[in-house]
């Protein structure tokens, strides 16, 4: 994971609120598309991805919990949320001629491979994108979470964190306050002290105690992805 290395192997995580496109909610094509192309830059040129996709652009569960739901079956609405987003991927996917293969948290056997942790890692060395859905499977906890352990499952040398509309991390919002600064780089520590909206306390620690890099950067500019893989400068890079 050092700057200017060529990464062997990431997990990629993607807001869901990205494949809404302008419209905000549900999958525009068009966007997906475009982030299918990207992914499979690199893949063609040999480095192994795994990804996994956020639901914001569905449910939010805690959200929902807001306007009066269940939480945790907010959360399952949620999860769920998150597979149409990963079929939508493995789709243009294979448009582009990669073999995408979904593995969910929770067991759909229709649509998906059931979340196995060696046949992913088989995947990726023959090749094949690996598309994490249905989160961790468990209410309570985040599809950033999610990036995180399975990065860690798997084996990936860092977390490309991927935004959609922001280019890295800042010291407060910068739609709101155009005098916001950006990091390039950032301590864990200082993610978690500053309150800095890069992913969620749990997220942020499990990357901190197991020392694994997280690059946040913005998504839908054409050839991020690669720059992030190539262990470009770009965004933010947090570590210890
Ligand atoms: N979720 C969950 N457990 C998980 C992952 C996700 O309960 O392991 C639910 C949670 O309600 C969350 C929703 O799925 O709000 C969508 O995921 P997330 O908010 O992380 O998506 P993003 O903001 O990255 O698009």
């Amino acid at each position: 994971s050092e700057a200017g290395a060529k990464r062997r192997r990431v997990l990629l995580k993607l807001s869901g609120e990205a494949f809404a496109g302008g419209g905000g909610l549900g999958v525009d094509p068009d966007v997906v598309h475009a982030i299918a192309r990207q992914i499979a830059v690199v893949v063609r040129d040999g480095t192994e991805v795994a990804i996994v996709i956020g639901g914001g652009n569905f449910f939010r569960g805690a959200e929902l919990q807001q306007r009066g739901m269940d939480r945790a079956r907010s959360d399952y609405m949620g999860m769920l949320g998150t597979v149409m987003n990963c079929l939508a991927l493995q789709d243009f996917l294979e448009k582009e001629g990669i073999e995408p293969r979904v593995q969910t948290a929770i067991t759909m056997g229709q649509v998906a491979e059931p979340y196995l942790p060696l046949r992913a890692v088989r995947h990726l060395e023959k090749g094949r994108v690996v598309i994490f859905g249905a989160g961790i499977g468990m209410p309570y906890f985040s599809t950033d979470t999610t990036a995180a352990q399975r990065a860690l499952e798997i084996d990936a040398e860092v977390l490309l964190m991927a935004k959609s509309g922001v280019d890295g991390v800042y010291d407060s919002d910068p739609k709101h306050n155009p005098e916001a600064v950006k990091f390039d780089a950032l301590e864990y520590s200082e993610v978690i002290s500053r309150g800095l909206k890069v992913a969620d306390a749990t997220a942020i620690s499990l990357c901190m105690d197991n020392a694994l890099p997280i690059q946040v950067f913005e998504l839908l500019t054409e050839g991020n992805i690669g720059r992030a893989v190539r262990g470009e400068k770009i965004g933010t890079l947090i570590n210890s």
